[in-house]
């Protein structure tokens, strides 16, 4: 989609730290880390927010979170936990309205559910 800087991302148009590539998803590093550990994880495919999921593109869903999975146990997360985080909207802070799963770990969370 024209204007979506994870879109550009994806085309390789604005570069990023890669992490995992394949068909469906691509997962690179955030370029402000809110934790030591900080991963984002999008689809190819533009989806716009969580709220955009529906039963045509929840396979790609299924897929991210099973790379998420791979990709926090291959980044040394998985004995200490992590956590994964997807802002909807404007209330939520969504900054880049392309469908994004935050990777954070690396250090002890704190407990901010609003
Ligand atoms: P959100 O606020 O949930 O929409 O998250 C958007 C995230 O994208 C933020 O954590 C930003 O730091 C991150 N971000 C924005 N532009 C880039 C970029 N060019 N490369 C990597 N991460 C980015
Ligand atoms: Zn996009």
């Amino acid at each position: 989609m024209a204007d979506c800087i994870f879109c550009k991302i994806i085309a390789g148009e604005i570069p990023s730290t890669k992490v995992y590539e394949d068909d469906v998803c691509l997962a690179f590093r955030d370029i402000a880390p809110q934790a030591p550990t900080h991963i984002l994880v999008i689809p190819k495919q533009h989806i716009a927010s969580v709220a955009e999921i529906t039963a045509e593109n929840s396979n790609v869903v299924a897929h991210i979170f099973e790379k998420i999975a791979q990709i926090a146990k291959a980044e040394g997360l998985e004995e200490d936990g992590y956590r994964v985080v997807s802002n909807c909207g404007d209330a939520a802070g969504q900054t880049v309205h392309h469908l994004h799963f935050h990777i954070l770990g690396g250090k002890t969370l704190t407990l901010t559910m609003a």
